[in-house]
């Protein structure tokens, strides 16, 4: 899949990142991550207005390794990116993405490259 720019979720707080040569802008809430149908319309609607379009997710793990869980896996879509950032003491230490592989068995890392962070 071709991808251009995106925009995920319209839930504060936002992380932004620029992959090459890609845009991404990924935002998820505190506590479990969890991503409900009406919020997929919604971010869609909402990047579709801005021409962008939304190819992925974040969400953090606070005092844990930036490493997908079994929940994340069994809540995953094969054609979105999820961005972990963990949190150690309140402080962001480490920042991964994963896309799910087809067979939904397990998640791949992919390559990332932050060149703009937003204030929260
Ligand atoms: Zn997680």
């Amino acid at each position: 899949m071709a991808r251009k720019h995106t925009l995920t979720s319209a839930v504060a707080p936002c992380w932004a990142a620029i992959r090459k040569p890609h845009i991404q802008m990924l935002t998820g809430k505190c506590g479990r991550f969890s991503v409900a149908a009406e919020d997929v319309l919604d971010a869609d609607k909402a990047a579709e207005q801005q021409g962008l379009e939304v190819i992925g997710w974040y969400h953090s793990h606070p005092d844990h390794p930036a490493r997908p869980s079994q929940y994340d896996q069994d809540h995953a879509w094969p054609w979105y990116s999820y961005v972990i950032v963990s949190v150690q003491n309140g402080s962001p230490k480490e920042i991964t993405s994963w896309r799910l592989d087809d067979d939904r068995e397990a998640f791949s890392p992919e390559g990332i490259e932050i060149r703009h962070s937003a204030t929260v």
